[in-house]
């Protein structure tokens, strides 16, 4: 292991000081059922145990990851149930994921696809990929494609500029969207190479995967900045983690630094029930509370959509707090500080 390599195994993150010497067996029990994966980027950042510190918390393994609950599942977003041909999926008629990749520069101690990323993982070779641009170029309701993983940035450039370049020339595709969190983890990646490679007439957005605004190091901003000036459009999505981001100070603090970057907050996920992340799990009901509490109290560019991802692959919906309820009359609106109001209408 060098200094610049990234950690993968229970004696590199003992050697790096990241877990204990007696947690060592315990942890290689983790890493045969999980991958495990840190960046230097994000190694260096970690600062305590993952029961006090946000980064160590998402990426360092820790035993409870082998508690499963009985509504735990392998595929909790079902996935696999609509998939058409290899690397697509197609649930909603007017977008598909493309995944080229299961390989992520991190692994996520929370990911809803853990069963499914890891070095192992199967990428799509020349055949498949072919396979997957013709069944979009076949499907003329497809207007996005999102173009997912494992992590599309882990891609070279110019695996990159090949699918940028089959999907731009397909009449019908109106928006192509990466979902990563490259910038974040590894913003060395984010060169001017990559950064052309995403060139197109059509409109190109990359969604930032981010969840505590310590991962927004002064090279994370630069990488995100990059992207932002080659006229690319940038929203974030999050997942609510307990001990990283269940406050809303913590919340508030990441939306604020992305709205910075000109980086929207798009969606804030509710934690999926994937294998071994209960630890991690709030209750809808907290997640609807942290709602609360920022709406009023920051920007309305700030406030991401809190949803679920149905399990079974029935789709995503906003959870939010409601705030209006049919009377007799007409509705009760409540107000951000809690009020309510009678609304004729
Ligand atoms: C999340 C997801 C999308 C994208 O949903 P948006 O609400 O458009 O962000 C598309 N297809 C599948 C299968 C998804 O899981
Ligand atoms: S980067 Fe995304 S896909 Fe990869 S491990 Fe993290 S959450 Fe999962």
């Amino acid at each position: 292991m060098n200094k610049h390599s990234s950690l993968r195994s229970a004696s590199d993150l003992e050697a790096k000081g990241l877990i204990a010497p007696a947690e060592r067996i315990g942890i290689e029990e983790v890493a045969r059922r999980f991958s495990v994966a840190i960046t230097p980027a994000m190694a260096d950042l970690i600062g305590g145990p993952p029961t006090e510190d946000p980064l160590a918390a998402q990426f360092v393994p820790d035993q409870r990851e082998l508690v499963f609950s009985a509504e735990e599942l392998a595929d909790p977003i079902g996935d696999e149930a609509f998939s058409p041909v290899p690397g697509i999926v197609h649930r909603y008629p007017d977008r598909v994921l493309l995944k080229p990749l299961h390989v992520c520069p991190v692994y996520c101690r929370f990911c809803f696809r853990r069963e499914m990323v890891g070095p192992e993982g199967e990428n799509l070779t020349n055949a498949e990929l072919e396979t997957a641009l013709a069944y979009i170029a076949g499907n003329p309701a497809i207007f996005e494609v999102i173009v997912t993983g494992g992590d599309p940035f882990a891609l070279s450039p110019r695996r990159i500029r090949g699918i940028v370049e089959a999907l731009s020339a397909v009449g019908h595709v109106g928006v192509i969207r990466f979902h990563t969190r490259v910038p974040v983890v590894a913003p060395e990646r984010v060169t001017t190479e990559l950064v052309e490679s995403l060139g197109s007439d059509k409109a190109v957005f990359v969604a930032l995967h981010t969840n505590h605004v310590r991962e927004l190091t002064p090279a994370a901003r630069e990488a995100c900045t990059k992207l932002v000036k080659a006229g690319i459009a940038m929203v974030s999505q999050s997942v609510l983690l307990r001990g990283v981001n269940d406050t809303p100070e913590a919340l508030t603090a990441l939306f604020r630094a992305l709205l910075t970057l000109r980086i929207k907050p798009y969606y804030l996920h509710h934690g999926d029930l994937a294998k071994g992340t209960g630890h991690f799990r709030t209750s809808i009901a907290e997640g609807q509370a942290l709602m609360r509490e920022l709406r009023g109290n920051l920007t309305g560019l700030g406030q991401p959509t809190y949803v679920l991802d149905i399990p079974g692959g029935h789709g995503k919906v906003p959870i939010g707090p409601g705030y209006l309820e049919k009377t007799q009359e007409g509705y009760v609106v409540t107000d951000p500080q809690g009020g309510t109001h009678a609304y004729r209408g």
